[in-house]
Formats: structure tokens, C-alpha cells, sequence
């Protein structure tokens, strides 16, 4: 399988933290070595996006501008770099939060990689999501299977994600009490349903 991959694409992009958005063609990103090119069919928006855009957090963590927002993107591999394995040509990929990670510090080799120092943030220090083609590392990037619903799993990979991982790491058995503060968000109501096929009892 192979793709038509055009120069320019449409995006999203902002040259400086709360300037104009700009709906416009930019150049189709080539992926490095060890990254996979996505053509983005489905987007979520996080409230992060907004911090980025706003420039809320540069101070600790410095934006890059200018920026192509967003880590919630679902969509078809169509090129890789040359070091790229395990992923082909037309698979499912997602973009999420943590684009890229060091992988050789203490907190990567212990399955906490978006502790990393040297962590490549989507739609922060890495462009994004909103746009027709975006890249990824190869070893983040995540695997969605064959015939999944792109437009349904774009928000799970950053708000359900967050919630999926802070069940798992509460350790509890089916039958266990949880309490979800703003049930009703984006988050929560991901969390809800997780909790309840996971067999927890639920507070709302
Ligand atoms: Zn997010
Ligand atoms: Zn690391």
C-alpha cells in the first residue's frame, strides 16, 4: 500500500502564545528516522490545548512557536522514517500528549516515559494534530487495531488515557468503591464508563 503524499496541507497554526489562529496551507512535515507521518483524520481538543495556546505553562515548560496544536489525533500511517519497525504502510495510528521520549533515562525504563526530561510534547514542543499530517515517534505513536472508529477513539487518546491509567494504578478489584469528582466532563464521563466495565461500584 502506498499513498500520494502532497507538499502542503491545511492546519492550524499560531506564531505567538494567544496571537491569531491561523486556518492556512503549510508544508506537509517529513518524519525524522525514527518517526511515522499520519494523515490525521479525526482530532480531539483538550483543555491543554488551550494552556498551550495561551502560553500558560511556558514558563516551565517552553512552547514551541510557532505551534500546530493538538494531541488527540486518529489517522493512517502513509510514510515512516528509515529506523522506523513494527508498523506498516495504511495501519491505524494515533497521536497522542507524549509524541517522543528519551528511552533510555530511569523513568522511561520504568514505564513512566511522560516523567522524561527529554519528554516531545504533541501541540506543545512538537506540532500537532490540527492539521492533515502530523508526525509521531514510531515507538509512542499508538497502535489503533483495524476497523476501529477513528472519530470515537481521537478523545481517548489523551482524556481517556488519563483516566484509564489512574484506574489501573489505584489497584482495585471489581467491586471496589470509586468516587469520580465531575463525573459529567470529558474526563469523568470516560472514567464512568471505564470504572463500570472494569466492575467498580460507582460515586458521582
Ligand atoms: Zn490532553
Ligand atoms: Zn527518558
Amino acid at each position: 500500500m502506498s499513498f500520494e503524499i502532497p507538499k502542503t496541507q491545511k492546519g492550524v497554526i499560531f506564531y505567538e502564545a494567544g496571537g491569531k489562529l491561523e486556518y492556512k496551507d503549510l508544508p506537509v512535515p517529513t518524519p525524522k528516522p525514527n518517526e511515522i507521518l499520519i494523515n490525521v483524520k479525526y482530532s480531539g481538543v483538550c483543555h491543554t490545548d488551550l494552556h498551550a495556546y495561551k502560553g500558560d505553562w511556558a514558563d516551565h515548560v517552553p512552547l514551541k512557536l510557532p505551534l500546530i496544536g493538538g494531541h488527540e489525533g486518529a489517522g493512517v500511517v502513509v510514510a515512516m522514517g528509515a529506523s522506523v519497525k513494527g508498523w506498516k504502510i495504511g495501519d491505524l495510528a494515533g497521536i497522542k500528549w507524549l509524541n517522543g521520549s528519551c528511552m533510555n533515562c530511569e523513568y522511561c525504563e520504568l514505564g513512566n516515559e511522560s516523567n522524561c526530561k527529554h519528554a516531545d510534547l504533541s501541540g506543545y514542543t512538537h506540532d500537532g494534530s490540527f492539521q492533515q499530517y502530523a508526525t509521531a515517534d514510531a515507538v509512542q505513536a499508538a497502535k489503533i487495531p483495524k476497523g476501529t472508529d477513528l472519530a470515537e477513539v481521537a478523545p481517548i487518546l489523551c482524556a481517556g488515557v488519563t483516566v484509564y491509567k489512574a484506574l489501573k494504578t489505584a489497584e482495585l478489584i471489581a467491586g471496589d468503591w470509586v468516587a469520580i469528582s465531575g463525573a459529567a466532563g470529558g474526563l469523568g464521563s470516560l472514567a464512568t464508563q471505564y470504572a463500570k466495565a472494569m466492575g467498580y461500584r460507582l460515586l458521582l
